[in-house]
C-alpha cells in the first residue's frame, strides 16, 4: 500500500513540523458543492482533516481539485439517505441541492436528502459524540408576513407546492435536530442561511446571481421572473463561512436556529440593473413568469448571530458582485 503509507507519511511530517494547528476529523457533507468547497477549503487551511462527502448532483470535483493532493482531505462518494459509519469530530451537514430547479428536479429525492440525510447525520453525531451543524435556510420562513424575519417567526409554508420538498424538509430537519437535542442530549447548532453568493456558483445553477451574471457576461437577456419587485438580502461566500466556523465553535449551550446573512437588501430589478452596469453589458431585463410561492421579501434580522457570535457581514453587494463576475469570467 505505497499511496497509503505516503498519505501517513505526509501527515506524520506536517505533525512533526507543527503545521497541523487543529487536528479534528471534520465531516463536511455536500462538500462539493458550492458552500461546502468553500468551507472544506477553509477549515483544510485550518489545520483539520476533512472528509469531504457528495453524491455529486450539484457538486462538481472541480469545486475542490485544488484540495485533492492534501493528505489531510479525503472525498467520499455517497449519498447522505444511506447510513454512513466513520470516526468523526464534527459533522457540517449541507448536502442538499439549494438551487429551485435543482430540488424541484427530483423532488422525493430532495424530501430524503433533507430527511433521511438529517437522521442519518444524527445517528452518526449521536454514535460518535461528534458536534453537528444544519445547513438550514431562510426558506423555513416561506412567503413570510413579517419583515425582516426572526428567528422566533415561524414562517408562513405551504405545505403541498411546488418548493414543499424543499422548504419542508429543512423544517423537518429542524424538528430531528431538536428532537435529537432533547431526546439524545446532541450538540447541535442550526444555521439558517439567506441567499448566499460568490465564486464555484454552478454556471447552470438557475440562482439568481449567477443566472443574471452568466446572462450579463454572454450578452444574453437578463430574465427577470415576475415584475422584479421581490427582494432578497445576499450574502458573500466567504462570510457565510465564517459565520459556520463561529457556530460550531460557539458554546454548547447556544443551538440556534440562528439568521445568517447580510442584512442588505435589493429588488431582483436593482440586482439586475446593478449586474448588468458592473458587466458593461448590452444585455436586455426581459420579463418571465414568476415561479410558484416565491417569496416576495426576504432579509435577515442579525441581531442573534451579532450577539451570539459576535459576526456581522462588511462586504457589500457591489464588491462580492465583482469578485464573482471575476470569477465567471475565468471559467466561462
Ligand atoms: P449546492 O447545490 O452547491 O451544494 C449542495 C451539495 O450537496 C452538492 O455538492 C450536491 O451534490 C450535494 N448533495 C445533494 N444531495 C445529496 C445527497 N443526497 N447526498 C450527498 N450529497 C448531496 O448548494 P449550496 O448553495 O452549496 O448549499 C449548501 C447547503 O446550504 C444546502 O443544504 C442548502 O440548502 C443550504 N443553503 C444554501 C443557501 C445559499 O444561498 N447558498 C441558502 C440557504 C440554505
Ligand atoms: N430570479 C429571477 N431570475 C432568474 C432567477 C431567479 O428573477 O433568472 C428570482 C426568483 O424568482 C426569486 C429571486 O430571483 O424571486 C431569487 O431566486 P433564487 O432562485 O436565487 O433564490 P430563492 O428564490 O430560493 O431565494
Amino acid at each position: 500500500m505505497p499511496a497509503l503509507d505516503a498519505r501517513i507519511a505526509a501527515i506524520t511530517n506536517q505533525q512533526k513540523n507543527g503545521k497541523i494547528m487543529n487536528n479534528k476529523r471534520i465531516l463536511i457533507t455536500g462538500g462539493a458543492g458550492f458552500l461546502g468547497s468553500h468551507l472544506s477549503e477553509r477549515l483544510l487551511n485550518e489545520g483539520n482533516e476533512i472528509i469531504c462527502l457528495d453524491n455529486f448532483f450539484t457538486g462538481s470535483k472541480e469545486n475542490i481539485i485544488h484540495l485533492m493532493d492534501n493528505p489531510r482531505f479525503e472525498v467520499l462518494r455517497h449519498d447522505v439517505t444511506i447510513p454512513l459509519y466513520i470516526e468523526i469530530d464534527e459533522i457540517y451537514n449541507l448536502a442538499c441541492p439549494a438551487s429551485p430547479i435543482h430540488y424541484q428536479h427530483d423532488p422525493v429525492q430532495t424530501t430524503k436528502t433533507c430527511v433521511h440525510g438529517a437522521i442519518n447525520m444524527l445517528g452518526l453525531a449521536k454514535r460518535t459524540g461528534a458536534k453537528i451543524m444544519q445547513a438550514s435556510t431562510s426558506e423555513v420562513y416561506g412567503d413570510p408576513e413579517i419583515h425582516p424575519q426572526v428567528e422566533s417567526y415561524w414562517g408562513k409554508v405551504n405545505p403541498i407546492g411546488i418548493r414543499s420538498c424543499y422548504d419542508e424538509g429543512k423544517r423537518c430537519a429542524e424538528t430531528l435536530f431538536l428532537d435529537y437535542y432533547r431526546q439524545h442530549n446532541l450538540d447541535i447548532k442550526i444555521a439558517r442561511i439567506f441567499n448566499t453568493y460568490g465564486p464555484k456558483m454552478h454556471a447552470n445553477d438557475g440562482r439568481v446571481v449567477s443566472n443574471f451574471v452568466v446572462q450579463a457576461l454572454k450578452g444574453e437577456d437578463i430574465t427577470i421572473y415576475g415584475d422584479g419587485e421581490q427582494s432578497r438580502s445576499f450574502c458573500y461566500v466567504d462570510e457565510m463561512v465564517d459565520a459556520f466556523i463561529r457556530l460550531m465553535g460557539s458554546d454548547r449551550e447556544f443551538i440556534g436556529p440562528v439568521n445568517l446573512g447580510n442584512p442588505g437588501e435589493f429588488t431582483i430589478r436593482e440586482l439586475a440593473e446593478k449586474t448588468l452596469a458592473m458587466v458593461g453589458s448590452k444585455s436586455s431585463l426581459i420579463n418571465e413568469p414568476l415561479p410558484e410561492d416565491d417569496p416576495k421579501q426576504r432579509q435577515p434580522d442579525i441581531s442573534l448571530a451579532k450577539e451570539k457570535l459576535g459576526w456581522e457581514p462588511v462586504i457589500k453587494l457591489d464588491e462580492g458582485l465583482s469578485k464573482t463576475i471575476e470569477y465567471f469570467k475565468s471559467v466561462l
